[in-house]
């Protein structure tokens, strides 16, 4: 049997890729590991720089201090003292040494930081089989763009929601991976639909039935849909029935808001007690990695959204098997992230930063605040595009995005050229959502049109006329100026175009 299989969870090692059986451990990492007590003795073995030769000897950062935090105006005057970072000291002043930081670790991650996420999945997703097994990554497009090498073969179909993420959609093509989309609504992924897929594959014609999905399952990039509970479960139980495991990429998860547009959030971080991360969790739909008994969930968590895009850091939550065999791609490839990002995230959720707790009550303020935007582009919206009844666009729960529909029949040159049984009618709307596009861009505002992240496989795509579905994704993450500008310009746009 597979020695790295995790006591008490099936055996799920047949979804591995050719390419992940066949990868072999980095050799010297094996090598040492077979040395015993190699800690103790004097090492003339590894090539590491010395650290008393890092030009760096002390870093030091600002955030905002907590107890301050009251409202969102004080979270942005950057009034927090000099906090320590990381130094020589060995005091454990610092989370983290900066000789640890800065030196050469193992593929998964330094272990206090390692520590700290799956410390955020247990309180935040439950304790589950896999919270515990968490591997560093250079965010969610590297953890997805790993998972799919790790799941992979040429041939292979996954299943993906018909509108997705194209940077990640875009990426397993080249690996011989095609994509199956299962039709979606205003709460994101229909389970009959996925069931309806997986129950009539024929495998004689159409290869190796899916045993992968892809899901955004919050806040969805770009339909703004977040899948409810129920959903999540039958998606659950249709993944166990037949065997899929199911990648949950989820930068959206903090950002989850009310249902309501007209209030405001009133619970301020400043007046939350401590039990802060409970009520956190109370508003938000439980994850795939919370109902997973299996270790068949892998989760992918980025600090992308909550801290800054460009910290390039995230990390992957599943069963030791999968979670060793990515180790394994680590040490073969991108190695762990930066000692930088992974001693800067270390020290703010360490009790001498702001602490898991205390990141959480940012996490907090921003999401009311990205809340309120919401609010704002909701409004305006209505004013400016939604009255006039040529665009209509629901309220996300989570995310970034609103999913814009474009009335295009309602457009004088708009005809249907043809009409499939199967598929519905096949229209010009492609050709005037160019045009919509230019006139937006030539009245000053920038849109992406919804067919950029529509999922084209090699037979269906003319079929199902998914390019011609009349969608934009629009932003709300910008000021309330940007806001109102660019919605406003966009009404005015769509007014021009539809009296053509
Ligand atoms: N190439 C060679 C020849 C090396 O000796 C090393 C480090 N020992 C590496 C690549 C890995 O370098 P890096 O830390 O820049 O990924
Ligand atoms: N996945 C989805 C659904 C996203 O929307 C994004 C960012 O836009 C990413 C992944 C990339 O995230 P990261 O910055 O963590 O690599």
């Amino acid at each position: 049997g597979n020695v790295e299989l995790q006591a008490g969870l099936p055996d799920l090692s047949h979804h591995l890729s050719q390419e992940a059986r066949d990868r072999l451990p980095n050799t010297m990492k094996v090598f040492l590991r077979t040395v015993e007590d190699a800690s103790q003795l004097v090492s003339l073995a590894n090539g590491d720089p010395h650290p008393t030769l890092y030009p760096i000897s002390q870093i030091d950062y600002h955030i905002p201090d907590l107890t301050s935090l009251d409202s969102l105006s004080s979270w942005l005057d950057h009034s927090g003292a000099t906090r320590k970072l990381s130094a020589f000291n060995g005091t454990g002043e610092c989370a983290l040494d900066l000789a640890v930081a800065m030196q050469y670790s193992t593929g998964l991650g330094l272990p206090v930081l390692r520590q700290r996420f799956s410390e955020i999945n247990e309180l935040l997703h439950s304790p589950r089989p896999c919270t515990q097994n968490v591997i560093l990554t250079l965010g969610n497009a590297d953890g997805m763009t790993k998972l799919y090498r790790l799941l992979g073969s040429p041939g292979d179909t996954f299943l993906v929601e018909e509108y997705s993420f194209c940077g990640l959609t875009n990426a397993p093509l080249a690996q011989g991976v095609k994509w199956q989309p299962i039709k979606i609504d205003h709460m994101g992924l229909i389970p009959e639909e996925m069931e309806g897929i997986l129950s009539s594959w024929d495998e004689g014609s159409m290869g190796r039935r899916p045993h992968v999905l892809y899901c955004i399952p919050t806040g969805q990039n770009p339909t703004g849909a977040t899948l409810p509970v129920e959903r999540r479960r039958a998606i659950y139980a249709i993944a166990q029935k037949y065997d899929v495991i199911i990648l949950e990429d989820d930068p959206y998860y903090f950002l989850q808001y009310k249902q309501e547009t007209s209030v405001v959030s009133t619970e301020s971080p400043g007046q939350v007690s401590p039990d802060v991360i409970s009520r956190f969790v109370k508003g938000t739909v439980p994850s795939f990695l919370s109902l997973d008994v299996d270790g068949r969930v892998i989760r992918c968590d980025s600090v992308s959204k909550t801290f800054a895009p460009n910290m390039r850091l995230g990390w992957i939550t599943c069963n030791q098997l999968f979670c060793r065999k990515l180790e394994i791609l680590t040490d073969n490839s991108t190695q762990h992230p930066h000692g930088l990002g992974q001693s800067l995230m270390a020290e703010v959720l360490a009790p001498t930063g702001w602490g898991v707790d205390g990141y959480i009550r940012w996490i907090w303020a921003m999401r009311n605040e990205y809340g309120r935007r919401r609010n704002i582009f909701f409004d305006i919206f209505q004013r400016e595009v939604g009255r006039h009844g040529y665009a209509a666009a629901t309220l996300p729960t989570a995310g970034m995005f609103f999913w814009v529909k474009v009335n295009i029949e309602k457009h004088p040159k708009y005809h249907v050229n043809d009409v499939s049984p199967k598929y519905g009618p096949k229209t010009n709307a492609k050709g005037l959502l160019d045009e919509l596009f230019g006139l937006c861009v030539a009245r000053g505002v920038l849109v992406m049109p919804g067919a950029l992240f529509a999922i084209q496989t090699p037979t269906g795509s003319s079929e199902n006329h998914i390019l011609d579905r009349p969608y934009f994704r629009m932003t709300f993450v910008g000021v309330d100026e940007t806001i109102e500008k660019g919605v406003t310009l966009f009404g005015k746009a769509l007014l021009e175009f539809f009296s053509a």
